[in-house]
């Protein structure tokens, strides 16, 4: 049985440069992780390289029933897997939180495991035939955010895998031993080499995205990262999947119940205290409910408890690190500048240990303020007052980026109408974020390009061959 210790211990260096990384929460050294070089990269470059044609060779069902298998040591490992990532990340262990993101991370696994790929007949008549089918693509390079570490660490390597390729991760920088912890457990089952961790900044982010023995990088983080990831991957033709910054509206329409959706908001937009990629980041609001729903989430605000991760009382946590305090800070200051009216919150305590800002809902706010068109990627929601749905629509379309969006209404038929008409990846009715390792997820304009989850996810992790004759 795997301890919190142990599990530390494993994944704790004994030569060569280390950082100490810092919980968010208290200013407490978690551990110490890595920094490696370009050496390195290259080094775990070459051994994913010798591991991969022999995991290819395997075939699906024998891949299936190993990545089944990881899954177990995840499940076994759960509980320090979740005190890691809740010391490391700041997320509290239960809510939605590390406890939640450890189980989500064994289910994406378990069900990439389970999907099958199967060749399609793209041309059958007489003597012309086509299929296509899906190659290996060789060594895949993961490149994650601070915000899910172990989640998407794996949304990105379990359809590698399963499509019999190699993965190099290279995790954030604030994040690094959640992913080494997460990677060292799932390396007790699978063969040496075939995933690897290289912890370091920015440089063997780039270094992995132009190396030439990398034939695709899956990238989640931030938009202007995606765009340099772009252009570093241009002189080796990789192939992308680029899951990118959003600023997620949410419409309400005057036919909804308030004090039935509240809940829902709410999360959708705290959900991991607001850090999180396709959470509700601006709220529109017809007039006619306007003040009853800005009522019902201020009680829910006020009722939520925010605090230490390790508390099992608290469901919302820490910023995850100063930079993202601090832009928080910036963009409600803008607000109240404004003569945007607070409802809750918008008050830190300026002298306390940890990245804490205290959840914040901003009413009667203008829609071009910088905390609506900005992402905020923190517990501050602007809740914007609407009249025509026209307008509503236009302003929810009106940013470069389109990640998800959502309609709230008790007409289904009306929501999905007014779905139809919003330029995001995804549009939820009546919730938020809600995802499903079966059901496709992506961006639209700069939220990036590229599906993942089920089976159009296995897809981008094979290169596409068409058989014909
Ligand atoms: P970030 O872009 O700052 O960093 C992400 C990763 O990229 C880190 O590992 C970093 O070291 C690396 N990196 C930085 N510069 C690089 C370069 N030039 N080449 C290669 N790699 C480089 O993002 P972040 O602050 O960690 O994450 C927050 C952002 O991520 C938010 O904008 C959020 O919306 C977005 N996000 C998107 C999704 C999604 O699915 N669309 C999910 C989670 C987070």
């Amino acid at each position: 049985m795997q301890t919190y210790d142990s599990l530390l211990a494993t994944i704790t260096p004994s030569s060569g440069p280390t950082r100490d990384i810092l919980d968010p929460a208290t200013g407490a050294v978690v551990g110490s992780a890595p920094v490696h070089s370009v050496e390195d990269l290259n080094r775990v470059v070459a051994a994913a390289v010798a591991a991969q044609p022999a995991w290819a060779a395997l075939g699906h069902a024998a891949r299936s029933e190993t990545m089944q298998r990881v899954a177990d040591a995840i499940d076994a490992a759960a509980e320090p897997l979740a005190e890691l990532l809740s010391r490391e990340q700041g997320k509290p262990l239960n809510g939605p939180n590390a406890r939640f993101e450890v189980g989500g991370a064994s289910a994406w696994l378990r069900t990439a495991a389970a999907t099958v790929l199967e060749t399609e007949v793209v041309l059958d008549d007489g003597p012309a035939q086509a299929s296509l089918h899906y190659r290996p693509i060789g060594v895949v390079g993961a490149i994650g955010p601070w915000n899910w570490p172990m989640m998407i660490a794996i949304w990105q390597i379990a359809p590698a895998l399963r499509m019999g390729n190699a993965v190099v991760v290279k995790p954030s920088e604030y994040t690094p031993l959640s992913v080494l912890a997460l990677v060292a457990v799932m390396n007790q089952v699978l063969p040496e080499g075939l995933v690897t961790v290289v912890s370091g900044d920015r440089e063997i982010g780039a270094g992995l995205s132009s190396h030439p023995a990398i034939g695709k990088v899956m990238f989640t983080g931030s938009t202007a990262t995606g765009k340099a990831i772009i252009r570093s991957s241009a002189d080796t033709v990789k192939r992308l999947t680029l899951e990118l910054g959003g600023n997620d509206a949410g419409i309400v329409l005057p036919d909804a119940d308030p004090a039935a959706i509240a809940e829902g908001l709410f999360w959708g937009a705290f959900i991991n205290t607001g850090q999180t990629c396709a959470a509700l980041k601006r709220l529109y609001v017809h007039d006619d409910i306007y003040d009853e729903v800005c009522e019902a989430l201020t009680a829910l605000a006020a009722a939520i408890p925010m605090g230490v991760g390790l508390d099992e009382n608290n469901v919302l946590g820490p910023l995850q690190n100063k930079a993202q305090y601090d832009i928080v800070h910036r963009l409600v200051e803008s607000a109240k500048e404004s003569g945007a009216r607070v409802l809750i919150g918008g008050n830190p305590v300026a002298e306390q240990p940890g990245y804490f800002y205290p959840t914040t809902l901003i009413a009667d706010i203008d829609h071009d303020n910088a905390l609506v068109v900005e992402e905020q990627f923190g517990p501050a929601l602007p809740i914007i007052r609407y009249s025509d749905i026209d307008e509503a629509i236009a302003l929810a379309n009106s940013l470069d980026v389109g990640l998800g969006g959502s309609v709230w209404s008790s007409d289904l038929d009306k929501a999905r109408e007014i779905a139809a008409r919003l330029e995001t990846g995804t549009v939820w009715i009546n919730s938020h974020g809600t995802i499903h390792p079966m059901v496709p997820f992506g961006g639209a304009k700069q939220s990036g390009y590229g599906l993942e989850f089920g089976v159009e996810g296995l897809k981008a992790l094979g290169v596409p061959q068409v058989i014909s004759g």
